[in-house]
């Protein structure tokens, strides 16, 4: 239980764990068949509130990522950054992919319009909902998923997030299988070397953080980060250790801090050398501050 002791780590760790907890939490939602729209309200209403926190401390796709993050440590290889312009344009590339998406199963949906009496076009796959809760699947299933699995072995099944976007849009291709499969390897690839690649794109993750680019709303997010400018010695740690490279954190002066690629890991407040320099603000009171962790005498 050495985390637990070392400041660097422990809210990393108690992270992981709660991500791990809301995998199961999420598995038995699946199984009780709760209408996933619902679920899609809950994320973007508590999202409203808490910011990306979903998105740090929740969602199994990015707990799958963190995990290829973990074993690339373990395996002591150093991850790549991105370059700075291309992973802001990444970051400005989700709006279009999560509009491209939106209108592409729109116009599935009000193809259908037959079945509008049934409610059909509400419920997954015809709606956007079943995209944008495609980071929430569980990768393995007691029971197959409507449009196929990756692979099934006596009554469990193994998939992925978007798998069965894959299998539904294209299963009558003899390409659908190997498309899903290539996909898989190359996110799970791509994220062992850059850390939390697909969050870089994710159209759930963009409009989760999509309130907090207009200033308008600016005040709405009851958890924040927010630097005090004085304490800062420009050590440039918080840059270094943010998984989807944010700079804000570093670059503000002093204050609250605005971004919506922020998905309040706390990586940077854990991480930052200086007492109370950056800290976690719930409803404007600090809930969370960084920690003196280089000088054991003064935490
Ligand atoms: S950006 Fe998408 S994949 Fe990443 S944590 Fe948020 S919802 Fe999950
Ligand atoms: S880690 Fe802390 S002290 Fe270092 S640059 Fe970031 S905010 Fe400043
Ligand atoms: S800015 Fe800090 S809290 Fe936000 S994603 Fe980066 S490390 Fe995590």
């Amino acid at each position: 239980m050495n985390w637990i002791k070392d400041r660097t780590k422990r809210v990393s760790m108690i992270r992981t764990i709660t991500q791990l907890v809301f995998l199961l939490l999420i598995f038995y939602i699946s199984i009780v068949a709760v209408w996933k729209g619902l679920l899609l309200v809950v994320v973007l209403g508590a999202t409203v509130c808490l910011g990306r926190l979903f998105c740090g401390w929740a969602c199994p796709l990015g707990l799958y990522l963190d995990l290829t993050t973990l074993i690339r440590r373990a395996l002591r290889i150093d991850h790549w950054s991105l370059p700075r312009k291309l992973n802001e344009n990444l970051h400005k590339t989700r709006y279009l992919i999560a509009l491209a998406i939106t209108l592409l199963v729109l116009g599935g949906t009000f193809s259908m319009a037959a079945d509008f009496e049934n409610f059909v076009w509400l419920r997954p796959p015809y709606t956007p909902f079943a995209f944008m809760l495609e980071p929430l699947q569980p990768i393995v299933l007691p029971w197959q998923p409507p449009f196929g699995a990756l692979a099934g072995l006596s009554g469990v099944y193994l998939t992925f997030p978007y798998v069965g976007e894959f299998l539904l849009y294209l299963h009558s291709t003899s390409l659908a299988f190997p498309l899903a499969y290539l996909f898989v390897f190359a996110v799970l690839a791509a994220s062992f070397k850059v850390r939390r690649v697909w969050c870089r794109f994710c159209p759930t993750g963009v409009s989760a953080g999509a309130l907090n680019r207009f200033r308008v709303f600016s005040w709405i997010p009851l958890l924040r980060l927010s630097k005090k400018g004085e304490k800062c010695t420009k050590c440039g740690i918080c840059q270094r250790v943010c998984p989807v490279q944010v700079t804000e954190v570093y670059e503000k002066k002093d204050g609250d801090i605005h971004t919506s690629m922020c998905t309040v890991c706390l990586r940077c407040v854990e991480m930052c050398p200086e007492r109370n320099c950056l800290s976690l603000k719930l409803a404007g009171q600090t809930i969370y501050k960084s920690r003196s962790w280089l000088d054991g005498s003064s935490v």
